[in-house]
């Protein structure tokens, strides 16, 4: 199954694509966590996109296209994937429909207010790019997945978070008007525990 997850930031995309990636064994393509791989080994990619990142504006589409072209030609995406984060922009959409057919866009649909509790109490492993919400910690500083030193990440500082949710709302938003016309877009609501937004996405996929 080609699957593309769209959502506001902290709607919980990456949440419900680590869950997928594992129960439908297709990998897990996160743009950001691939610029923020980047990041941390400061490659000429990771510098370029620092600031870009650090303010909350999108890299440009060129170079997130081309990257994502490349991800999805290797062995491992050619019996499906999750797309979380790409496309961001109807450019991107246009894109990726040039070079992949997905079968579904699943939007999570999450109230805003439940966005800025997620957000400012989202942690994330640069180890393994596993994320959390501190009331599911024991320990907020170490990770529960592999062990590593948990951090908040850079743009999860509240004007970036903000920067980010008008991004979404001016660029990624019409994205599901794209999908509908396509007839792909399942929208679920994304509110409430990750085990019940996990559930009604696997029956909107049904
Ligand atoms: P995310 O982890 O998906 O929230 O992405 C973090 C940051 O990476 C975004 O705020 C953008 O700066 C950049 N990014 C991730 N995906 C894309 C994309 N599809 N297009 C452009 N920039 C992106």
């Amino acid at each position: 199954m080609k699957l593309i997850l769209l959502g506001a930031p902290g709607s919980g995309k990456g949440t419900m694509a680590q869950k997928l990636t594992a129960a439908l064994d297709i990998p897990q393509i996160s743009t950001g966590d691939i610029f923020r791989k980047n990041l941390k080994e400061e490659t000429p990619l990771g510098l370029q996109v620092k600031s870009i990142m650090a303010s909350g504006a999108l890299v440009p589409d060129e170079i997130t296209i081309e990257i994502v072209k490349n991800r999805l030609a290797e062995d491992d995406c050619q019996k499906g994937y999750i797309l979380d984060g790409f496309p961001r922009s109807i450019a991107q959409a246009k894109a990726l429909d040039g070079f992949q057919q997905v079968d579904y866009a699943v939007n999570l649909d999450v109230d805003k207010e439940v966005v800025v509790k997620r957000l400012s109490g989202r942690r994330f492993c640069p180890d393994c790019s596993g994320t959390y919400h501190v009331s599911a910690l024991s320990d907020e500083t170490v990770c529960p997945h592999c062990g590593g030193k948990l951090i908040i990440r850079a743009d999860d500082a509240e004007e970036t978070v903000r920067e980010r949710q008008r991004v979404y709302e001016s660029t990624t938003l019409p994205l599901l008007e794209y999908y509908d016309k396509q007839g792909k877009l399942l929208t679920v609501d994304g509110n409430g525990t990750v085990e019940e937004v996990y559930d009604r996405i696997l029956a909107a996929l049904k």
